[in-house]
């Protein structure tokens, strides 16, 4: 008995369903407590039997614009997740099981944040998702370290194509924002300005710099006289060496992981 509502799936594949449900059900509380949330949330799943079919399914029904390394999606627009099940045997450079099932739980995540407060920034509710996914927790002093080689954007040119560019990765700043604002005015707070347009609009004016430097502090790092620095000169921290970097939105490699 599955306990969401899978929209569509491959009988076939059943043991591989009943493995979604189980991961969307098994930390589902830890995102209902992070959100205040009491109503029961049920995700509505699209599982596709590969990646390509899940990219072919996706424009079939009407999405625009997907990416080629899309690889699993929360849809705003019919509030779906929709996945793929990775190969049992999969080469390196392709998605495994066990990463799969971050990406599941993180597109949950999305998935409850969109259900609770409608349409939000990209950066608002990566950065929540990257907090909740723990990928990057322990390693905010190695984040401070990399984000200060970056040519730094503005807040809003973290979203779509610009998310992720040979200059920056917008899922690494992001996370450094939300986690900056969860320590500094606590959870209960965040949650009632993110709740509010114009307390989101004001607390992100001036937030990415803001947090940048509250992170330099925190693990003092010498962070100012790297900002801004050439990115040619910054060394393998973005892989752009061989590449022409004077075009600004340029996809990046790590685009490539976004989910
Ligand atoms: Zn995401």
């Amino acid at each position: 008995m599955l306990k969401n509502n899978f929209l569509y799936y491959n009988p076939q594949h059943l043991d591989y369903v009943q493995h979604v449900d189980l991961v969307l059900e098994r930390r589902k509380k830890e995102i209902l407590d992070f959100f205040n949330e009491t109503k029961e949330i049920k995700f509505n799943v699209y599982l596709y039997d590969t990646i390509e079919e899940l990219r072919e399914k996706l424009t079939e029904r009407g999405f625009k614009d997907i990416p080629s390394y899309m690889s699993a999606c929360m849809k705003d627009e019919d509030n779906s997740i929709n996945l793929f099940i990775p190969k049992e045997n999969p080469s390196e450079t392709e998605w495994n099981r066990e990463e799969y099932d971050t990406a599941i739980f993180h597109e949950s995540v999305h998935f409850v944040q969109f259900n609770i407060f409608g349409q939000q920034p990209e950066w608002l509710t990566e950065g929540v998702a990257k907090v909740l996914d723990k990928e990057y927790e322990g390693q905010e002093k190695q984040l401070i370290e990399e984000v200060n080689c970056y040519k730094i954007t503005k807040i809003e040119e973290l979203s779509g194509k610009t998310f992720c560019t040979d200059f920056y990765n917008g899922e690494k700043l992001s996370y450094l924002m939300i986690k900056y604002l969860l320590e500094t005015i606590g959870r209960e707070k965040f949650l009632k300005v993110i709740g509010k347009k114009e307390l989101l609009e004001e607390v992100s004016k001036d937030l990415l710099p803001k947090s940048i430097e509250y992170f330099n502090k925190k693990y003092d790092v010498k962070g100012l006289e790297n900002r801004n620095k050439n990115p040619a000169e910054t060394k393998d921290l973005i892989s752009f060496a061989s590449k022409e970097y004077d075009e600004k939105s340029k996809i990046s490699e790590e685009n490539k992981k976004r989910i």
